[in-house]
């Protein structure tokens, strides 16, 4: 099978596969730097026309499906996904390089899990019953009303498209809104063939839509739009702060799901060979190009120069290689400036006096491959600050619970946090005193459809996923009968 050959490669607009007003943009095979496809490129135009569509859908054709028969459509695109997972996986192999038994073990079935938990939800979306004090002497009967917020922007990143989209388009149709999606400039290709599915599930036209392109252009136009009325993002802080003030015309509802520099705090009485290799999985897992990455690993003094060894002889085993050799734990970094940021992060900690115990360099040859490093270090240096999104973890001593607490919380980021330990005491108290938005304990960040995901702080605002992902695609209206 070559995947590339059948991907689509145009903007999914108003029903239609058609060219995009911005030219094309190129994809690369980030294992051998070569073109894998040029992909159509939308203008600020083509946002026009997908917003006119999107709206027609929302008042029309999309609004006039039951409730049942939407859940009917999400499990009948579940299950087309379900048959192409094998070609899905494949694409999103090939444009960022995730190795594809990570793919097809985690991106793709993600996807049919949101997609199917969030089509059990689509008739199920209750307002209730509010007992008040009545209207000035006369009795009221007032109750709420879910309605959809209306024409939702989805914009992507290039970490996870499938299983990030998955976690906006579900419960937006569930609940139904429409959707217009914005992949990530590097990874359009697994989304629109998606698309496709979406074509082939019947779900009636302008209900989603894809406009790849140019963040600066496609991304930025959504967010000023005046008919977009939520924009759901996942990707970084910076790109977050400047959609929250472009949404600010029309007071955008938003979701912002956005970077984070998580800590995984390995106490004394962890079970270390779990600890050390759960730890190794929130550093190495796709690269460390995860915005959940447990890159600070905070372990009791007691047992830090174990868990060195350990984290040192986990890198030292991962196999860098071509995605699609079942030997590769690990493929490249998703572009050329992703491999040198890494690399430059690399070279401060360095120079800001972290160790490097083992990992940092770019092998020779083609391919934007790192091999993954650790550094023996502290908390205030860049490399445990700044968040890196690459295979670069550092291992930072405590001496107590408390300092454990300061040190995991000392972060502009609060996204998501790890905690190991057998103490069933310490694994409560510490979860509730972490600022995070999810804590997993003796396993590193536990997803799933039913579990809210999102963040504090500089980690964004809003949460998706589980019965809160049906509230944010949600407005609510009261209506009161004065009787
Ligand atoms: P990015 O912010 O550069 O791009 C994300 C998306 O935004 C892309 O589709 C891009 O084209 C678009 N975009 C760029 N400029 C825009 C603008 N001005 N207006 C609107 N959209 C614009 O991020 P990235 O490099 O693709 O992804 C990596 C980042 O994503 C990391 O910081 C990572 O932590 C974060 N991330 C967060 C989560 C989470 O759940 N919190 C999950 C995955 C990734």
């Amino acid at each position: 099978m070559t995947a590339t050959t059948t991907a689509p490669t145009e903007l999914f607009l108003a029903g239609r596969w058609t060219s995009g007003g911005a030219g094309t943009l190129e994809t690369l095979n980030p294992s051998t730097g070569e073109t894998l496809a040029e992909v159509a490129s939308a203008s600020a135009d083509d946002v026009d026309t997908a917003v006119l569509a999107a709206t027609a859908a929302l008042r029309g054709d999309w609004s006039a499906v039951p409730p049942s028969q939407k859940g009917h459509f999400l499990a009948k695109l579940a299950d087309l996904v379900e048959r192409d997972a094998e070609l899905l996986a494949r694409l999103e192999a090939l444009e960022i390089g995730v190795p594809y038994g990570f793919a097809s073990a985690l991106f793709v079935p993600n996807l049919i899990g949101s997609l199917r938990y969030y089509a059990g939800w689509a008739d199920k979306v209750n307002g209730e019953l509010v007992v008040n004090d009545g209207y000035f002497g006369t009795p009221t009967h007032a109750y709420t009303r879910r309605e959809p917020v209306g024409v939702i922007a989805a914009i992507v990143p290039w970490n996870a498209p499938l299983m990030i989209l998955g976690w906006k388009l579900a419960p937006a149709l569930a609940t139904g809104n429409t959707v217009i999606v914005k992949p990530a400039e590097d990874a359009s290709l697994a989304i629109l063939h998606l698309g496709k599915l979406i074509e082939e599930a019947g779900f009636p036209a302008g209900t989603v839509q894809i406009l790849p392109g140019a963040g600066g252009v496609v991304g930025e136009a959504l967010a000023v739009h005046p008919g977009v009325h939520k924009v759901s993002f996942t990707g970084s802080t910076a790109t977050g702060r400047r959609i929250l003030r472009n949404s600010a015309g029309n007071f955008k509802r938003t979701t912002l799901e956005l970077g984070g520099k998580s800590p995984q705090i390995v106490f004394e009485d962890a079970d270390l060979d779990s600890a050390v290799r759960g730890a190794a999985m929130g550093l190495f897992s796709n690269q460390g190009q995860v915005c959940a990455a447990g890159t600070r690993v905070l372990v009791h003094r007691s047992i830090r120069d174990a868990v060195l060894d350990g984290l040192k002889a986990a890198a030292e085993a991962q196999v860098l290689g071509d995605p699609f050799d079942p030997a590769a734990t690990m493929g490249p970094l998703v572009n050329r400036a992703q491999r040198d940021k890494v690399l430059g992060y690399v070279e401060k900690g360095k120079a800001e006096g972290a160790q490097l115990v083992t990992g940092g360099a770019a092998p020779d040859g083609p391919g934007f491959f790192v091999a993954p490093a650790v550094f023996a270090g502290t908390n205030e240096q860049t490399i445990a600050r700044e968040e890196i999104f690459g295979p670069v973890g550092t291992v930072i001593p405590f001496e107590d619970e408390d300092e454990a607490i300061a040190l995991a919380n000392d972060s502009e980021y609060g996204l998501a946090a790890t905690v190991w330990t057998k103490d069933l005491r310490r694994a409560h108290t510490v979860s509730a005193a972490l600022q995070a938005g999810a804590v997993g304990v003796n396993g590193w960040s536990p997803l799933g459809p039913q579990l809210p995901w999102g963040g504090v702080k500089a980690s964004g605002v809003g949460r998706e996923l589980g019965y809160e992902g049906i509230l944010a695609n949600t407005e609510t209206k009261t209506v009161t009968i004065v009787l």
